[in-house]
């Protein structure tokens, strides 16, 4: 006789990495245990035994047209908590993302106040993230000239990894690197085995481009080229040649790059590539001037661009999709009267990239299992996150039911996170994040019309992580009861 479990979900389509088939997922102490044909008997324990923190059902069925995922693993996220919590913070950012069907969210250093380029950064950020995080939270580090030498304290206290900036941030506190800086945070960053991510964009071809300004869409691409991007990620390639160290361009949205990319794996260099949820959803033909909801950098390019863009993730180029979600106040984005110029560049897509991506990819007859391992399986590898990001025997239960086939016009103000501002308002997307478990604790349901969303009370965030020096998670993969 088997052992009684904690859960068990049944549905007609479970994704595990062998691909949909129907299943019974059992979960005991927040883990996945087995995976067993869907209607086999299985004996779960009284919930207050259980490990469970919701009180819900213990042996669900989905309903037909839902389909069981692994939660998404979103490796490039802004929530800018401590400094900017008028911009995003915590609360708003995590619930958006467990709505969203997101259980893992990796923070980005910027735009918070402080960064997180000291160790001291990394605590604020965890003591901010800790009381009010509805999903697993972890952190990356930042690289900038006044840090270098101590990089080996933040990857010691848990950050995933380093970003940096080629060009300006956007924001003083964050300065670039130099060509030189770059190479020395490789080298540093390699000596521990660390990554390093960058935001990969050439300040002189910047400068060289005529400046954005006025409510032209067409003048805003003018001002940031793809020989920006190409030129900047010859230096990054440069770097992984002579250093070594692992590195990772944030969000491509030049397919001109592609080509370089292609012959740096070619070459075996250890180089992995992010495109983001707008890149493959919207085309600068269809962005109206004055638009500046769609302003981010590098920014959206025109339709054949975007072709190339899924070419490379069908040919693996490209290896994840991650959201940039990267708020700002209502004012700071909309404000200027559509001024490209001075508009916040970032876009606001955290709830939504799974539909997004969902919907464009399904447009091309691309499987949503596809989709998923853009988002999830190789978000969490990138992390270095074994336990996410996969339905397997001995993953962590971050789970969601989702209907790939029902269809919702998008209204911002709905929305979870901050600030109501989204590129993607008013766009109609395939594809609906019905519940949201977290090691198999039910955080979040849809009311059974779609239409009333509410969010269910997650459990406690748990111990501060104890082994740091492979990123660590605020959230463990078994909360305590
Ligand atoms: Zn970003």
């Amino acid at each position: 006789m088997r052992e009684r479990v904690d859960r068990v979900i049944r549905a007609e389509a479970v994704l595990t990495p062998a691909g949909f088939a129907p299943g019974a997922v059992t979960i005991t102490g927040g883990i996945v245990t087995a995976i067993l044909p869907v209607d086999e008997p299985v004996e779960t324990r009284p919930i207050a035994e259980s490990g469970l923190h919701d009180g819900g059902a213990t042996d669900i069925r989905l309903p037909k047209g839902l389909v069981l995922l692994p939660g998404l693993v979103d490796t490039h996220v802004h929530v800018n908590e401590p400094g900017r919590t008028d911009w995003e913070g915590f609360a708003s950012a995590t619930r958006a993302a467990m709505f969203g069907g997101v259980t893992t969210v990796i923070d980005m250093p910027l735009n918070s106040i402080p960064p997180t380029t000291t160790v001291r950064g990394l605590e604020l950020k965890r003591a901010a993230a800790g009381p009010q995080s509805s999903v697993n939270v972890g952190f990356w580090g930042g690289a900038v000239p006044g840090n270098l030498g101590t990089l080996h304290e933040l990857h010691a206290a848990g950050v995933f990894g380093f970003k940096a900036f080629l060009s300006p941030s956007g924001v003083d506190e964050f300065p670039a690197l130099s060509s030189a800086e770059l190479l020395a945070a490789g080298a540093e960053i390699a000596a521990f085995g660390g990554l390093l991510l960058v935001h990969a964009e050439d300040p002189a071809e910047l400068d060289a481009a005529p400046p954005a300004h006025g409510r032209s869409y067409a003048g805003f691409l003018a001002s940031r080229p793809p020989q920006a991007e190409a030129s900047a990620i010859d230096r990054v390639i440069d770097a992984v040649r002579r250093t070594g160290v692992r590195a990772h361009i944030l969000h491509l949205s030049a397919a001109a790059a592609l080509p370089r990319l292609r012959a740096a794996r070619a070459e075996g260099l250890p180089i992995t590539v992010e495109t983001c949820p707008h890149y493959l959803s919207f085309a600068a033909e269809q962005i109206p001037d004055g638009a500046t909801a769609f302003k981010c950098c590098p920014p959206i390019r025109d339709a054949a661009n975007q072709e190339l863009l899924w070419e490379a993730l069908l040919d693996g180029t490209i290896d994840l999709v991650a959201s940039d979600h990267s708020p700002a106040t209502a004012e700071l984005k909309l404000g200027h009267g559509g001024d490209f110029g001075l508009a916040w560049g970032g876009i606001s897509g955290l709830e939504l990239s799974l539909p997004a991506v969902w919907t464009a990819a399904r447009a091309s007859g691309i499987g949503l299992e596809r989709v998923l391992g853009w988002m999830s399986a190789a978000t969490a590898r990138f992390a270095g996150l074994p336990g996410k990001g996969t339905i397997r025997q001995g993953a962590d239960a971050d789970l969601v039911s989702f209907a790939p086939e029902e269809s919702f016009t998008v209204d911002v103000s709905a929305l979870q996170h901050k600030n109501p501002v989204s590129a993607f308002d008013g766009a109609t997307l395939r594809g609906r994040v019905h519940s949201t478990w977290l090691a198999g604790t039910l955080v979040h349901e849809t009311g059974p019309s779609g239409a009333g969303v509410t969010g269910v009370t997650s459990p406690a965030a748990s111990a501060p992580p104890e082994d740091p020096p492979r990123g660590a998670l605020l959230r463990r993969p078994a909360p305590t009861p």
